[in-house]
């Protein structure tokens, strides 16, 4: 801005500098004429007195340097001249001059020379013996006018274009400088520039309203990003070029990153998404929809279309954590085709024997082992099928169960008592000892807890075997311990036997009347409780379980 102000200041004082020399000349020319003009005639009227006073000797004395004498008939023949032969000179009488003087008495008329380059002033007048006497002088042309005086021009040119140049840089600056003074982050609190004024106030309209919409555009923004952090979804907004616009914290979640993702590719995210295929898919078919396994959880992946007007201006990648969901179908799918199975055996075992029963294939005496066979199956089939209820109980959730306060010793108490028998077929010995300790539960669960426990510390026990039962209050929670001198569990099943129908050997649960649920109920009403389990065991040595109950606030939550 600063060199087109000063190019145009620069060229306005060349434009006056050049049009104020051609004036000045123009006049200087004018006014150097006219008193060419006038010496010309005064002198044209001194010479003509000399001419009558002294006749043709006037000119023998004549020094006429500054100017051209010549002295002519009547006839226009050519008498006397300073610079020439009279002899050889042509009739003057068709002169301009002449041809006046000779008619009113004084005559004068200029002419360019030959070469264009001066012009020459005649002055005549007609004596009175009717001669005329004629001077003539050289006047210069203006290009010989500007060559005579061009020195002091070039000086006065240079001075003044050394004098624009600075006064041009000084006004240009003196222009800008306060332009760049400005307040532009509040233009209208700028004062003392009338001139910009409505530019500033306008600039002052645009600055307030662009703060307002980036204040309505960061408020939604913030909107979007409060709901998006919120939600448990991972959310992912994916522009049509592939690039990532928007990543919530469940997403980041989800991929297992916490590194800057918004502008970079779609291929930046973990290969085990699938998104290419997503994205292919969801352009054919208008939206895709896929599910992927990234760091060992399950996610389900919905890719659709964000449209603006008809065109697809980018898309919507929505994550869904759905490890539990299928852990808990593979569990249901699992559980289905493991109970059919359970029954299966013990329905088989029962039908054969009723079949032989009634073809009358069964001698007399054999027919009370085959109904004690039938009733031990039906047995194992009501035990199997009580703890299926009981685990299906707890896996719709037991929030309709109320929790009140149970002493854990007094219904440890209970079902030692009712194993007591048990106990005693298999010769085990069953103590318990503690003290009485209240915690908020649900009696049913509680007590199947302490006697799954109980039931498999004697089953898996030994001759002559024991089993000890302890209630402990330590102020801040309640631990059940139940400990056998049993077979033990190997350390690699120690993990899985609370897994449903784990059982490390089968046929040994089976003929104790196992069902491969007892621990996974132990496992679930736990849970319940927020109780940890402690499982300690040594292969024949014995098996120490320990169920540690909370006392605090959060027991209490369903
Ligand atoms: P089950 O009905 O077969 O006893 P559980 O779920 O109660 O089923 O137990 C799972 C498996 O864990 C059992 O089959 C058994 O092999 C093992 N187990 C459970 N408790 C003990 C124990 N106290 N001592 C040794 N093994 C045990």
């Amino acid at each position: 801005m600063t060199k087109r102000i000063f190019r145009s200041i620069f060229t306005v004082a060349m434009l006056v500098l050049i049009s104020s020399l051609v004036i000045i000349f123009g006049i200087l020319y004018g006014y150097y004429s006219d008193l060419q003009k006038t010496q010309l005639k005064s002198q044209t009227e001194l010479a003509a007195k000399g001419v009558e006073a002294a006749g043709e000797k006037y000119f023998d004395a004549l020094d006429a340097e500054s100017f051209r004498i010549t002295w002519i008939k009547d006839d226009g023949t050519v008498l006397f001249d300073s610079e020439g032969t009279p002899s050889e000179m042509e009739n003057h009488l068709e002169r301009a001059e002449i041809k006046q003087a000779l008619a009113t008495g004084y005559g004068e008329s200029s002419r360019y020379s030959t070469t264009q380059m001066e012009r020459v002033l005649y002055s005549a007048k007609r004596l009175s013996d009717g001669t005329v006497i004629r001077l003539s002088v050289t006047q210069l042309t203006v290009l010989n006018l500007i060559m005579s005086i061009l020195q002091p021009i070039l000086i006065i040119v240079f001075v003044a274009v050394v004098l624009s140049i600075s006064l041009a840089s000084g006004v240009s600056k003196k222009i800008v400088e306060p332009l760049n003074r400005l307040d532009l982050d509040a233009p209208a609190a700028n004062k003392g520039y009338e001139e910009i004024m409505p530019l500033l106030r306008r600039l002052s309209n645009q600055q307030s309203q662009l703060t307002r919409q980036s204040a309505e555009l960061r408020r939604k923004q913030d909107e979007f990003d409060t709901a998006t952090k919120c939600m448990n979804e991972g959310l992912v907004l994916i522009n049509e070029t592939g690039e990532i616009v928007s990543v919530n914290r469940a997403a980041l979640r989800c991929f297992g990153t916490d590194t800057e993702l918004v502008g970079k590719n779609i291929s930046a995210l973990p290969p085990e998404a699938g998104l290419d295929k997503l994205l292919e898919k969801v352009k054919q078919d208008g939206n895709a929809e896929g599910k992927a396994e990234i760091h060992n959880l399950v996610y389900e992946l919905s890719l659709s279309p964000v449209r603006s007007g008809d065109v697809d201006a980018g898309y919507a990648l929505l994550i869904h954590d759905i490890t539990e969901k299928d852990k808990a179908e593979q569990m249901r799918r699992e559980f289905t085709a493991n109970v059919s199975h359970e029954l299966k055996t013990p329905l088989h075992s029962i039908s054969g024997c009723a079949e032989l029963i009634a073809g009358g294939m069964v001698k007399p005496e054999d027919i009370k082992d085959f109904a004690s066979q039938i009733y031990s199956e039906a047995g194992r089939m009501i035990r199997l099928v009580d703890d299926i209820i009981k685990l299906s109980r707890l896996d719709e959730g037991v929030n309709t169960m109320q929790k009140t306060d149970v002493d854990l010793y007094a219904l440890a108490s209970d079902v030692v008592e009712s194993l007591k028998n048990e106990a005693k077929a298999v010769n085990v010995k069953l103590s318990l000892t503690g003290e009485s300790s209240v915690i908020s539960g649900i009696p049913q669960l509680l007590s199947g807890i302490i006697f799954n426990l109980c039931d498999n510390a004697i089953k898996y026990n030994r001759k002559n075997g024991s089993v000890s039962i302890n209630v402990k209050d330590s102020g801040n929670e309640t631990v059940l311990t139940v400990s056998d001198t049993g077979i033990g569990i190997p350390a690699e099943h120690q993990e899985r036997v609370f897994e449903r129908f784990y059982r490390i050997d089968k046929s040994h649960s089976k003929e104790v009347g196992g069902t491969g649920l007892g621990l996974s109920i132990v496992k679930h009403s736990a849970k319940f409780h927020n109780a940890r389990i402690e499982l300690h065991s040594a292969v024949n040595i014995g098996t120490t379980i320990k169920v540690h109950f909370p006392k605090a606030a959060d027991q209490d939550k369903t």
